[in-house]
């Protein structure tokens, strides 16, 4: 099987399986009880926490574990609006996990803004920086889109947002560039929002980064985990994974040549009169529609022949239509016929070269049969 739905979910590394095996089988302990065995657990937490700092240029006290990007996302929107009468700028690339809060919001009221996306599927930051006044209260821009890959000038719009609204939360969904893209520490983001099971660790363990300094209301109350700020019982399996995944994967991730990879299926996909969507972007998602061919029916019979696609967002895939990709002006109709490729730190240029061939002639045969 050749699988390239990565930006979706990824395979579990077995340094991840090996590590959650022992924290449930060896280090079950509760984490917050006093006597050794269990005072062992929670240091190992924080080891876990001290290297995911580590690799992303942060303080180990700055990370908040959450059970996923969801989870995050929702906490900044449910607890980081500090002036009620305040506005809230997002940008229209964002993830359901953000977006959906925000609508939320609006329903209840509250002022959202939302900045159109450029067509290469990044945000407009003009058009950002002119939605932004003293009384924004947060801005919410997603890192790397899940649907195009575009990468967001994270840096360039903290910056500019706290000169316009020094008192302006800033966070970013940072899922698919989480250890991809540029390190949190350098982004100058007060939150960010990271999920583990994109990097080869298991569902169920994500996490928020608080810059040291920004306040932010309790998710859960409880038992005071997490320094009071997300309480109930650690996810030890999951962080330990976390942990160990995120080491993996930062050693074996080779940026060169997945951007390499990359660029090849662009061209060839080009080449067959595809329409690539989107720029130069992260090299792990490559977002393309193909006319006539509804992404649906192509990955369903490429699946038949062992390649596995994403089409927009799994967790949207249910829903008619993609918001995103209309955001950044495509038709209804082109937006049906997107599908997504995306790759991992060990993308193999073969499998990738082989699976695209299967992919332009599935969809030949499509058109070929009127398949519908
Ligand atoms: N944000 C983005 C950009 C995503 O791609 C996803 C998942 O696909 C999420 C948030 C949700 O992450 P989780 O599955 O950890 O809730």
């Amino acid at each position: 099987m050749i699988y390239l739905d990565n930006a979706a979910t990824t395979k579990v590394f077995d340094c991840a399986i090996n590590a959650a095996d022992s924290a449930m089988r060896e280090s079950y302990f509760n984490p917050n009880a006093t006597y050794r065995d269990a005072v062992a657990v929670k240091a190992s937490i924080e080891k876990s926490r001290r290297t995911l700092a580590g690799l992303t240029g942060i303080n180990p006290d700055e990370i908040v574990f959450t059970s996923c990007a969801t989870e995050s996302n929702n906490w900044v929107f449910n607890r980081a609006i500090k002036n009620p009468k305040g506005n809230i700028v997002i940008s229209a690339g964002e993830h359901s996990s953000v977006y959906e809060p925000a609508m939320s919001l609006k329903s209840k009221g509250t002022d959202v803004r939302i900045a159109p996306l450029r067509c290469d599927g990044s945000v407009d930051t003009d058009k950002l920086y002119e939605l932004v006044d003293q009384d924004t209260t947060l801005v919410s821009v997603i890192h790397v889109s899940n649907e195009t890959g575009a990468v967001n000038p994270i840096k360039q719009i903290s910056s500019k947002v706290k000169s316009i609204a020094p008192r302006a939360i800033v966070h970013s969904d940072g899922v698919q560039g989480f250890l991809k893209a540029e390190p949190i520490g350098s982004l100058g983001v007060d939150l960010y929002s990271a999920s583990a099971h994109k990097i080869g660790a298991p569902k169920g363990i994500g996490l928020l980064y608080i810059r040291r300094g920004v306040t932010l209301a309790p998710n859960n109350l409880g038992g005071g985990q997490e320094r009071g700020l997300r309480s109930g019982t650690q996810n030890t399996p999951g962080i330990a994974a976390f942990a160990a995944a995120a080491e993996h994967f930062s050693l074996i991730a080779n940026h060169g040549e997945v951007h390499a990879v990359r660029e090849k299926l662009c061209d060839y996909f080009k080449s067959c009169g595809f329409r690539v969507i989107g720029g130069a972007g992260s090299g792990y998602i490559l977002c393309v529609s193909i006319p006539r061919v509804r992404a649906e029916i192509l990955q369903n019979l490429v699946c038949e022949k062992g390649v596995i696609i994403g089409k927009g967002a799994a967790c949207s895939g249910s829903k008619r239509g993609n918001r995103v990709l209309e955001a950044l002006g495509l038709s209804r109709e082109a937006a049906e016929c997107c599908i997504r490729i995306s790759f991992f730190a060990d993308v193999k240029r073969n499998e990738a070269l082989d699976a695209a061939h299967i992919i332009t002639e599935t969809a030949e045969r499509i058109r070929r049969e009127n398949v519908i």
